[in-house]
């Protein structure tokens, strides 16, 4: 018998090539009147065009965006924001700036406008992180979650083959961990496996052709779609994962979430067998978790974290920080078995077929992660 809990989060979505033009007429219905910009110094470009759209509502621009929304530099951007009289903030850029959006939003307590240039998806999500004495912690609240979201393929043509990939496993992630979330329900299921598809078309072609607007726009609906479901449900191991080896050792949150997904899956695919048929359903694949490594392989993304730079002498270190406390996840998680999901991921292997293989093995057979 079916049984669930759905609580949908309001917000307005535009989506759509030349949907940054909409930004003054978004404000206005915001009664709005003075504007606080938030972008990075390589989205700056495009940010300077929607501020001569906002004429004498501009109330001021901060760029001083770092990985991961340390403490003091959101506190700096709220500062700004405050000295500049605003009455609401627009993010321009990634994730990265998103966060600090959020930030500024949240102790400010003014609206957020989001029109986000990459896939990651938090323009979606009640859920901000700060990174603190090495540790990123993240948290939910509806005053971060933006009022408006622009959508805009046209301003993603210009994201490097570099981070066009990774950042569409980052929302891949998303997609995967919806299914098999504590919190799942059927819409943020159908709307995950409706990400998968459209990012499993719109990545490929973004990297084949960057300035392919229909692709551009299938990967952005796919980024949509997964922000969508990561905001209505928790997210499990992969993400702790992924915090740990970007909060405390300052990987890039793209490149972690390309090289653990497959790993995280293949961790988790016995556990969660209904959410991997439906993985494989959506990328057209055998076994989910080799898909996706074929995937983020096939788009350039980086596969293993020694290419990242990391020193494996820090493994058994994220291993114990992964479980400190242990996350939700939907197979129980110790330091040992993260450390053993760490070694796949730090040599880069292909996740093992093994979902199968132990399902049908007799009991002790083993539930391979790798
Ligand atoms: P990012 O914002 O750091 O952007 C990555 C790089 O791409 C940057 O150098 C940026 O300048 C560049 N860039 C962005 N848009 C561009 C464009 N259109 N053209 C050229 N270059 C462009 O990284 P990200 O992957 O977008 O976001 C990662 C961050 O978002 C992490 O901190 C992660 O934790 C957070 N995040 C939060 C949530 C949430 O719900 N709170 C969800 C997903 C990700």
């Amino acid at each position: 018998m079916r049984t669930f809990e759905y609580e949908a989060l309001p917000g307005r979505v535009v989506f759509g090539v030349g949907s940054l033009a909409r930004l003054p007429a978004e404000i206005d219905r915001l009664a709005a009147t003075r504007v606080f910009v938030v972008t990075d110094p390589i989205t700056k470009g495009i940010a300077e065009r929607a501020v001569e759209d906002l004429g004498d509502r501009f109330a001021g621009m901060f760029t001083d965006i770092e990985l991961h929304v340390p403490i003091d530099g959101a506190e700096r951007a709220r500062e700004a924001a405050q000295q500049g009289g605003a009455d609401c903030v627009v993010t321009i850029g990634g994730g990265s700036t998103t966060g600090y959006g959020k930030v500024v939003a949240l102790r400010s307590e003014i609206p957020l406008v989001a029109v986000p240039t990459t896939y990651a998806g938090s323009e979606m999500t009640p859920i901000y992180g700060i990174t603190s004495g090495g540790l990123k912690r993240t948290d939910r609240d509806l005053r971060v979650l933006p009022r408006v979201v622009l959508y805009d393929p046209a301003l993603t043509v210009s994201l490097p083959t570099s981070a066009t990939g990774p950042s569409g496993m980052n929302a891949m992630a998303h997609c995967v961990e919806a299914l098999y979330a504590r919190e799942r329900n059927p819409i943020s299921s159908i709307v995950a496996e409706e990400g998968i598809r459209a990012l499993a078309k719109g990545i490929p072609g973004s990297i084949r052709d960057p300035q392919d607007l229909d692709a551009r726009a299938e990967a952005l609906y796919g980024a949509y779609l997964a922000g969508s479901a990561l905001a209505v449900v928790g997210m499990a191991l992969h993400h702790r994962i992924c915090h740990v080896l970007g909060g405390t050792y300052g990987l890039p949150h793209g490149d972690v979430n390309a090289v653990v997904l497959p790993h995280a899956a293949r961790f988790n695919a016995d556990a969660a067998p209904e959410a991997m048929v439906v993985i494989e359903s959506a990328l057209g694949v055998a076994d989910a978790p080799g898909g996706l490594f074929d995937l983020a392989e096939s788009i350039g993304a980086p596969t293993s974290l020694r290419a990242l730079g990391m020193d494996e002498a820090y493994l058994d270190e994220v291993a114990r920080l992964s479980v400190e406390p242990p996350p939700w996840n939907p197979r129980a998680v110790d330091a040992a078995s993260i450390r053993a999901l760490l070694d796949d991921a730090f040599h880069g292997r292909r996740p093992a077929t093994g979902a199968q293989v132990a399902v049908a093995e007799p009991a002790g057979g083993g539930d391979a992660a790798g």
